[in-house]
């Protein structure tokens, strides 16, 4: 059996659902699983199951009352906070999940998961109709914008008798989800700075300059690494896309306004990610006002902008580690390798972008991380946000002092 929880600690928060008597099963799995693991009950959730139960268990105190050692508490569940590499609610009621979402404190879990900068996994149980409920449904909505992690429940008979969704997720299902998390918290305090989106570079007063790019992907590194524990800053030209969760995010038109931002940031950051599409030319003059239409073919004159990630390329210290990306439409490798020498890069992800329904304006992305030192990883098509997750784990490995690396 492979410990992959060993050394760390998990806060257990088992809450009033018939599926409380489950929360031991689980209690007990990431104990197998080598986790510490300090199980706490709502007063729901002891009418349901006893803390002897749990305490046998597992080893530690399970508190029930977070006032019966008014000394103590206090200093226990921030200890506890501080301490816990996940939180995980399992049965979370549907009390439990709108107390999660609003950041109520009136039991101990609760103020665990509001002092703890852990990842939080919720495996909600309740009755079908209580489970479609939309102010249930707008609160997992709430957590799972936050960051946190959902274990859908089952469908299958129910407490009632009645078949619906509402069982608590498998055991083993849960485990797997506080297993993620721990382990993607691979980037914790790392200082990154992602570039996202188009730039656009003004014609006049109305129109501009620009291209197709959605931004998801720089969103989607953003948001993965956030996740996994990065500080994130992302500079990000126009997009539709709603800020990720936990990134301080910059809101830029121009390249030369991108340049400005990012060059502020750059010696601060440790991860340069410049998924940004910026523009290669601007209008060489803005138009004062709206250009009026005329009758004979207009000349606009362009000037190449500055080269964000090359400046960067030439600026970096010790320790930085730089990934750029190379949208192609052919000679993919032989352009992205001569770009990733060119800008002093440690990666570049290839797409080919001349590939229907990958790279620019799309869902998915496919293409290959190509290294500094001559390694190269192809991925298949896939969502961004895994196309993302890959890429930081490349990230992640490239860091590693090189004789700690794998292979
Ligand atoms: O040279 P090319 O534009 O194809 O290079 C692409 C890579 O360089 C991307 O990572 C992009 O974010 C970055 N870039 C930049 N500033 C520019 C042009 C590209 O940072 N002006």
């Amino acid at each position: 059996m492979t410990e992959s929880l060993k050394g760390k600690t998990v806060v257990l928060g088992i809450t009033g659902s018939i599926a409380a008597y489950k929360g031991a099963e689980v209690a007990r799995r990431l104990m197998d699983l080598g986790a510490d693991v300090h199980a706490t009950l709502t007063r729901a959730g002891a009418e349901f199951i006893t803390p002897l139960t749990l305490r046998t268990l597992t080893g530690n105190p399970v508190t029930t009352d977070m006032f019966a050692d008014p000394q103590e508490w206090h200093v226990k569940h921030v200890g506890l906070a501080q301490r816990a590499a996940a939180v995980v609610v399992a049965p979370a009621s549907a009390n439990a999940i709108a107390a999660l979402s609003l950041g109520l404190a009136h039991e101990f879990i609760y103020a665990v998961a509001l002092a703890t900068p852990a990842p939080l996994v919720v495996a909600p149980a309740m009755n079908d109709g209580m489970y479609g409920h939309r102010a249930v449904q707008e609160h997992l909505r709430r957590l799972r914008a936050g960051g946190a992690r959902i274990v859908e429940p089952e469908t299958g008979r129910l407490a009632s008798g009645a078949v619906g969704q509402g069982r608590l997720a498998a055991t083993e299902a849960i485990t797997q989800a506080v297993v993620e998390v721990c382990g993607e918290r691979d980037l914790s305090g790392v200082k990154l700075l992602v570039t996202a989106g188009p730039t656009r570079e003004p014609l006049d007063a109305v129109r501009f300059l620009s291209n197709r790019s959605s931004g998801r992907m720089g969103y989607a590194v953003a948001e993965a690494a956030a996740r996994r524990g990065a500080e994130v800053t992302l500079v990000s030209g126009p997009t539709a896309l709603p800020a990720p969760p936990a990134c301080e995010v910059v809101r830029v038109e121009t390249a030369e306004e991108m340049r400005a931002e990012v060059l502020r940031r750059f010696p601060e950051c440790e991860v340069l990610v410049a998924a940004a599409a910026v523009a290669d030319y601007a209008p060489e003059e803005r138009a004062r006002g709206k250009l009026k239409k005329g009758t004979g073919s207009l000349r606009i004159s362009l000037r190449p902008t500055p080269d964000i990630l090359a400046e960067c390329g030439k600026l970096r210290k010790k320790g930085q580690f730089l990934v750029g990306f190379a949208a192609e439409t052919e000679d993919l490798l032989a352009n992205a390798r001569k770009k990733l020498a060119a800008k002093n890069l440690d990666m570049i992800v290839a797409n080919d972008v001349s590939q229907p329904g990958t790279g620019f304006d799309s869902e998915r992305n496919a293409g290959y991380l190509l290294f500094a030192d001559a390694r190269q990883v192809e991925l298949p098509a896939m969502e961004k946000a895994t196309f993302a997750d890959h890429l930081l784990d490349a990230v992640v490995e490239g860091r590693r002092p090189r004789r700690a690396r794998r292979g």
